[in-house]
């Protein structure tokens, strides 16, 4: 089992034996100015033994919440008072990064349909075979820090796989355990890294930590302290995981459409726990005439809505989380 012995650990040029830290750029093909694309991982190797743990944080370029969480876990981490490993990435595609979008630009794919990735594929799938080969199939757990692109979501922990199998239900724990309160439980497109990690035996989750351009300091928070209860329930670290005493599960998102154009006000806020029928939206003209309630099609949770509040008619005002239970 990888990280039960107290040996040297290594992600292609960066080594680290026990009680020590690494950090650098790995260099992954070039870009367009025949300079190479580097790749930011940073290794820590705990004095004692304990699990190997991959972090990784903007595999959509314009998602930033991560890297900031990164920021604090790797400043906060000491290889003397950990228990096993952390392998981090803090900035996975690089070149949609640079782009300030989700997507690699060099080939226009989203890296979370990329998993396992192809050492001779396209540059985002040459990014995700390097990660996947030298990072994840090292680790025993991974957290893959993503949020709702830049439009307003609540914060949520995403699950990709079922609990068929023990990667399956190990996933749905980690889950749990990060505890941010909202937990999507639905197995994902082909290609994600929640998807392709479980099938080789090893829990993932795919947090979502709200939806913002630039970054947004609660959702970061949260984010923060769910890698650090991780963390504590795997016994990496000291301390008591901190976990709420009710999460919501949701294994549906229901898309809310509008029938009238113009200026959207919600009357509910994100997270509410709404019921069919009731009125999640007004649409206003530019006379500020109520010209349409929208209402919730199902029960639900008010997921996200789209970042501006203007609208055109059969435009997507919001999402629900359907078939609510609790954990
Ligand atoms: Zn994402």
């Amino acid at each position: 089992m990888p990280g039960s012995e107290s040996t040297v650990l290594s992600v292609a040029h960066i080594s680290t034996e026990p009680g020590e830290r690494a950090e650098g750029y790995v260099e992954l093909g070039e870009r367009q100015d025949h300079q190479p694309l580097r790749l930011p991982v940073c290794v820590i190797n705990g004095a004692e033994d304990g699990p190997v743990a991959y972090l990784q944080a903007a595999s959509d370029g314009d998602e930033l919440n991560g890297v900031a969480v990164m920021h604090r876990i790797l400043q906060d981490l000491s290889p003397g008072k950990l228990r096993g490993a952390v392998i981090a990435v803090p900035i996975v595609n690089v070149p949609a990064f640079h782009a300030g979008r989700s997507a690699n630009p060099v080939d226009g794919k989203k890296m979370n349909r990329c998993f396992p990735g192809s050492k001779t594929g396209t540059s985002s799938e040459r990014i995700a075979h390097f990660l996947f080969n030298e990072a994840v199939l090292q680790a025993d757990f991974c957290i893959d820090l993503h949020q709702g692109g830049v439009s307003p979501m609540i914060d949520e922990c995403r699950v990709r796989v079922n609990k068929s199998d023990r990667a399956g239900r190990a996933s749905f724990e980690m889950g749990r355990v990060f505890g941010i309160g909202y937990i999507f439980h639905k197995k994902g497109p082909d290609g994600q890294l929640a998807r392709a990690a479980p099938a080789r035996g090893i829990p993932t989750i795919d947090p979502e930590l709200g939806g913002t351009r630039g970054w947004a300091r609660d959702s970061i928070r949260k984010g923060v302290q769910g890698v650090k209860n991780v963390l504590c329930y795997y016994d990496m670290i000291e301390g008591e995981p901190i976990i709420p005493e009710r999460q919501v599960v949701t294994r549906k998102h229901r898309t809310v459409l509008c029938n009238r154009g113009g200026f959207l006000a919600f009357r509910q806020s994100l997270g509410a726990l709404v019921r069919k029928g009731d009125v999640l939206a007004e649409i206003r003209d530019p006379f500020g005439h109520v010209v349409e309630e929208v209402k919730a099609p199902v029960d639900g949770v008010l997921w996200s809505h789209p970042p501006y509040p203007m609208v055109s008619t059969g435009q997507r005002i919001a999402t629900i989380g359907a078939q609510v239970r609790y954990v």
